[in-house]
């Protein structure tokens, strides 16, 4: 995609939604931390059936530690992979408690130190609750990167290193969230839903899906 185009294509996201949020639920820091961590190969919306429940019992690293590994087991069973996660999250709680005095730290180091918080977790916290301009590549992002032209990529890195270099800085913070929710509602895996698309001029995909016919 040239400049003219990626310009076109996050100005029409934003004209149809200026504030863009992401659909985990969230309180505080570090239940955005404990939500995304959970995330991983999950739905939002299962996410936060969990979480919901969670929260008001546990929504501190401490009293998620108060509850045991197995307490947290209990809360979480209906998300995919629940036990290595809540091993995770466990741990993860222990060091914010024992080297952060229990607050989630802002630096992508100290946060990619957390056991099972990759680079797409920090960049994701980073961005939602420090405002920092980072780009958390998941799988709506490394299609839609590679699919419209706007960022190819072989890995999610390289996606995610083009992306923070050809969006124009005003996109930059909510780039994010346009993205995932565009990759989720419109330009979906299987088929993606190019004769409603609103940046359908912008894009450069060759094999835009047409319309259904009557
Ligand atoms: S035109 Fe099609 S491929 Fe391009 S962004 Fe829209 S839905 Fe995705």
């Amino acid at each position: 995609m040239k400049p003219a185009q990626i310009e076109n294509f996050f100005a029409t996201l934003q004209a149809a939604n200026p504030n863009p949020q992401t659909e985990l639920e969230f309180s505080s820091v570090f239940e955005l931390l404990a939500a995304v961590l959970l995330s991983a190969q999950a739905t939002d919306v299962g996410v936060n059936k969990a979480t919901r429940k969670l929260f008001a019992v546990a929504n501190t690293p401490q009293k998620i530690l108060a509850l045991g590994l197995s307490g947290l087991e209990e809360h979480i069973k209906t998300i995919g992979l629940f036990r290595s996660k809540a091993k995770h999250l466990m741990e993860t709680c222990r060091m914010l408690v024992d080297l952060h005095g229990g607050r989630v730290p802002a630096d992508r180091e100290s946060l990619e130190a957390l056991p099972g918080v990759g680079r797409k977790t920090a960049n994701v916290v980073l961005n939602v609750a420090f405002g920092q301009p980072t780009m958390a590549v998941d799988t709506h992002l490394f299609r839609l990167g590679n699919r419209t032209g706007l960022a190819p990529g072989k890995t999610p890195l390289e996606v995610e290193l083009k992306l923070l270099k050809r969006i124009p800085a005003r996109y930059m913070v909510d780039a994010h969230h346009w993205l995932i929710l565009h990759g989720r509602y419109v330009c979906q895996a299987r088929k993606p839903l190019c004769w409603q698309c609103s940046v359908n001029q912008a894009c450069g995909y060759k094999l835009k899906t047409p319309a259904p016919a009557d």
